[in-house]
């Protein structure tokens, strides 16, 4: 089954592509990552499939529903962005919780949905702190639970781990990885990291300026350069 199809999707910016048209069906399950250097345009084409960029030509797809007109929130997609983008004046509960709650999900549900994913990203004993009395990979994980809280069937991450350190970076791509396969979910996943781009990947999207220069599993793309 696809869940995500481009059919030759475009951006403009002023009078500039900076998308140049990507056609690419990403598979239910699975793992892609888009690589490129920094400027190539991964970050604009995944905020498209969320929602939070209008495309300037071409369709997406998620699942069988052309989402082109849809609000982000109608879209089935959560993302994770490299500044964790918290509300530093609530603490960890109410930031996992708050889309619930804007949602009108009744408070026993919403406080069992909160927990559930808390403990799935180990943040259980932290609920009450606030943003700003936690470590960095503590606030990509509540970012994560966030996300993971409104039961969405495909993540979008934007260069999640660049504000960590190395080791933590490490730590952070098993974690995806396992969330990812036990929730079932599809994920795309922006990196300039080439390392964390094979360690993460079923399907590598290459993009250089613009354009998407290969699609293939890490093997393939690694042999033929
Ligand atoms: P990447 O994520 O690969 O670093 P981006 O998608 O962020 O690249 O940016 C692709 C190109 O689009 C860059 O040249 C960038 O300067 C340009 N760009 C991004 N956002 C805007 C914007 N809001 N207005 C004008 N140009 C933009
Ligand atoms: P609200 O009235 O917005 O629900 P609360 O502070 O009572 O405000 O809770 C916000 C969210 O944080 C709730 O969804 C709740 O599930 C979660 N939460 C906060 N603390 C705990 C806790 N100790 N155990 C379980 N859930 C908690």
């Amino acid at each position: 089954m696809t869940a995500i199809t481009l059919k030759g999707v475009k951006k403009r910016y002023n009078k500039s592509l900076v998308v140049y048209g990507v056609d690419v069906e990403i598979e239910a399950g699975e793992f892609i990552v888009i690589l490129g250097p920094s400027g190539c345009g991964k970050s604009t084409l995944l905020r498209m499939i969320a929602g939070l960029e209008e495309i300037t030509d071409g369709e997406i797809l998620i699942g069988d529903r052309v989402v082109n007109q849809l609000e982000p929130r109608e879209r089935g997609c959560a993302m994770v962005f490299q500044n964790y983008a918290l509300y530093p004046h609530m603490t960890v509960g109410k930031n996992i919780g708050y889309s619930l709650k804007v949602a009108r999900v009744p408070k026993p549900e919403r406080d069992a949905r909160v927990m559930a994913v808390a403990k799935a990203v180990g943040l259980e004993a932290l609920l009450d702190r606030r943003p700003g009395e936690l470590s960095g990979g503590q606030r990509q994980r509540v970012a994560m639970a966030r996300a993971m809280v409104r039961e969405p069937k495909v993540f979008l991450f934007d260069e999640p781990f660049s504000n960590l350190d190395a080791k933590l970076r490490v730590a952070m791509r098993s974690e995806v990885r396992k969330l990812h396969r036990q929730l079932g979910v599809t994920s795309v996943f922006v990196t300039h990291d080439q390392t964390e781009a094979m360690t993460l990947a079923d399907r590598l999207i290459i993009m250089n300026a613009g354009r998407v220069e290969q699609v293939g599993r890490p093997i393939e793309v690694y042999n033929n350069p």
